[in-house]
C-alpha cells in the first residue's frame, strides 16, 4: 500500500534570526520568526509524513504552547515524527519540495539541503528534491515580508 501526504508552512522573516531550510543555514540578512528555529521546509515536511500516515500534524505533536519545543531543532522534531510514521510500519519513498522566497537563492545550497534531509529520513539523496522559486514580487512572498513551503511525500507499508 502507498499514501500520500501533502504539508504547507509559512513564516515570517525578521532580522536576527538564522535562515534555515532542512537544517542548512543560508547566508540572509533576516531569518524565519518562529517558537522552534522556524525551519519552514522541516516543519512542512512533518505535516506531509504525518498526514500521509494519518498520525496528526505538527501542532498536536509539538504544541508551541509547549516550552519543551521553544529554540527547537527541526531536525530532531523531524526525526521524532519519522521514528512514529516507521512504528506504525511505513517507510518513504520519495520528497518533493518547493521553496518560495524573493532571497536568499536556494540553487546554491540544494545538494547540501537534499543531503540533510536524506541523511535524517534515511534515505538515498536522489529520493528527496526541493526546489526554488520567487513569488515575482506579489504580495507578502514577493515582497520578502515571508518564505513559503510545499511538501509532498510518499509513503509505502509492505
Ligand atoms: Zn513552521
Amino acid at each position: 500500500m502507498v499514501r500520500i501526504g501533502l504539508g504547507r508552512d509559512l513564516h515570517r522573516l525578521v532580522s536576527g534570526r538564522r535562515f534555515l531550510l532542512g537544517g542548512v543555514e543560508l547566508p540572509s540578512p533576516v531569518g524565519e520568526q518562529g517558537h522552534s528555529d522556524g525551519d519552514v521546509l522541516v516543519h512542512a515536511l512533518i505535516d506531509a509524513l504525518l498526514g500521509a500516515a494519518g498520525l496528526g500534524d505538527i501542532g498536536e505533536l509539538f504544541p508551541p504552547s509547549d516550552a519543551t519545543w521553544q529554540d527547537a531543532d527541526s531536525l530532531h522534531l523531524l526525526a521524532i515524527a519519522f521514528d512514529k510514521v516507521k512504528a506504525a510500519g511505513w517507510s518513504v519513498v520519495n520528497i518533493d519540495a518547493v521553496v518560495t522566497c524573493e532571497a536568499p537563492k536556494l540553487l546554491p545550497h540544494r545538494a547540501a539541503i537534499r543531503a540533510s534531509v536524506a541523511a535524517t529520513l534515511e534515505l538515498p539523496i536522489d529520493a528527496v528534491f526541493v526546489k526554488g522559486k520567487t513569488n515575482e514580487g506579489c504580495d507578502s512572498l514577493g515582497k520578502g515580508h515571508a518564505v513559503e513551503a510545499l511538501v509532498v511525500c510518499l509513503l509505502e507499508r509492505a
